[in-house]
């Protein structure tokens, strides 16, 4: 038991599913933090949009407000968390927080991909914490292990699969044989998947993650506009049958990489995993990590993603930090950074698989196969599959840059023995 207790009166902007969550959470486990870190944490007050909605949490009388900036002026909170979601007003909120002096825990990913450079700024400016463990990956801890544990190990790759619904709607297909459609439609019904799921299945989601992920592991700042997105929407039930037939599961990945030349390629396309690669198994709506580094190899971090109860004990666990450095009179700075020089997509090279329908006659092989020579892209492998109108042709590549590989495929459409690009898919090696 600590000598002195410290109280530490929170503020939470939100309370939806992860500021519910959270409200559950500090309830249950305030004593066993106190005992352990002497650190009272209170719930101060609870900013909602909408007082009259009913709440899946019992708060005290006088907590919930509809007035967020009242939260963030009070002078009597300690910390501010916010889980409203979006730019603004979290961006308003989070720097008026900042500027006077108190540390925030935030989970929002799409304002700290967007406009984290501002926000640590005025952070560093204010020497309080700002801290995110949350944004990315949910319960899975990536963003503090980068800045502390791995902050003397230079990454070079980086490789997440960081969107839990994408990767329940790509399980379903590969686990059941579903379409893209049924799949969506079950992951929409067991509420994985929003309504309208082009965030999550068009790989934004997995671009902001991907873009904090990439700023914290290079020291450089990356954005949201920064990272290139291919979703999941064009995947077809023939496409994960034959990554199945070759050893390969098809998985949405999030990738950031440091090029020798200092520059940096953030993206997020669905790709060929070989069944023997980690993030293979990586299944429903779970979440991993995967690092490559040259002094330690490869670590991969794995867990659950999303869901308010995860999501807020990431959530917990930066507001005992915060609350901690704040008796310590220390913050944990991220401060300025460079922003990050990033390679176009056209120059980042990959292994492809591209699957073609081709006429079932003489000398097509020979036409497609010199298409490929007169673009620079090798082929690692081919098969032939089917006869008359069912022909087709598919290649695995060697490593060959994207700008190649469209170029293949722009000349590959003009050739009158193709009917059809039936599908081009990136490869792991
Ligand atoms: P949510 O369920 O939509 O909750 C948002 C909350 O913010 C609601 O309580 C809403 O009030 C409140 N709110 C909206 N505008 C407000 C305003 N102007 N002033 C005060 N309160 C306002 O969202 P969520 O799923 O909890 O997500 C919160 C954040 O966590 C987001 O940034 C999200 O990206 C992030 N996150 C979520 C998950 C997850 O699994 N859900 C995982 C990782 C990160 P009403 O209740 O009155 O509408």
């Amino acid at each position: 038991m600590h000598e002195e207790t410290s109280v530490v009166r929170v503020g939470v902007l939100g309370c939806g599913n992860v500021g519910a969550a959270l409200v559950t959470l500090l309830a249950d486990q305030a004593a066993s933090i106190e005992a352990r870190s002497g650190l009272r944490l209170e719930l101060a007050r609870v900013a909602v949009r909408n007082l009259a909605k009913s709440r899946s949490v019992q708060l005290a009388e006088g907590i919930l407000t509809h007035d967020a900036q009242g939260v963030v002026d009070d002078p009597d909170i300690d910390v501010v968390v916010e889980l409203v979601g979006g730019i603004e007003p979290a961006r308003s909120l989070v720097l008026d927080a900042l500027k006077s002096g108190k540390p925030v825990v935030t989970a929002n990913k799409e304002l700290v991909a967007n406009v984290g450079a501002e926000l640590f700024a005025a952070a560093d400016a204010a020497g309080v914490d700002l801290l995110f463990e949350a944004a990315v990956a949910g319960a899975i801890p990536v963003v503090r292990p980068l800045r502390e544990s791995l902050a003397g190990t230079p990454i070079r790759r980086i490789t997440g699969i960081v969107n839990g619904t994408t990767n329940y709607i790509l399980s379903r297909m590969s686990e059941q044989g579903a379409t893209y459609a049924d799949a969506l439609a079950e992951a929409q019904s067991l509420g994985y998947a929003e309504r309208d799921p082009t965030a999550d299945v068009e790989g934004f989601d997995a671009g902001a993650k991907v873009a904090i992920l990439a700023t914290i592991a290079f020291g450089t700042s990356v954005v949201a506009g920064d990272v290139s997105h291919e979703g999941i929407s064009g995947v077809t039930p023939a496409d994960i049958a034959f990554a199945h037939r070759l050893g390969y599961e098809v998985k949405l990945l999030a990738v950031a990489e440091h090029g020798g030349d200092g520059r940096v390629a953030v993206r997020v396309h669905p790709a060929m995993v070989p069944r023997g690669h980690p993030l293979a198994s990586v299944r429903g709506s779970f979440n991993a990590v995967f690092i490559e580094a040259d002094t330690l190899g490869e670590l991969m971090l794995y867990g659950r993603g999303a869901g308010g109860l995860p999501t807020a004990s990431a959530v917990l666990g930066d507001v005992v930090d915060a609350a901690g450095n704040r008796r310590r009179g220390t913050y944990a700075s991220i401060g300025a950074m460079p922003r990050a020089v990033i390679r176009p997509i056209d120059e980042v090279s990959s292994e492809y698989c591209l699957h073609l329908e081709v006429l079932d006659r003489p000398g097509v092989l020979h036409a497609v196969s010199g298409v490929f020579a007169e673009h620079g892209v090798s082929i690692r492998s081919m098969e032939q599959e089917g006869l008359g109108d069912e022909a087709r042709l598919i290649f695995i590549t060697h490593e060959a840059a994207e700008a190649s590989v469209q170029a293949t495929l722009a000349s590959l459409r003009g050739l009158d023995v193709v009917d059809r690009v039936r599908s081009v898919i990136r490869v792991v090696a």
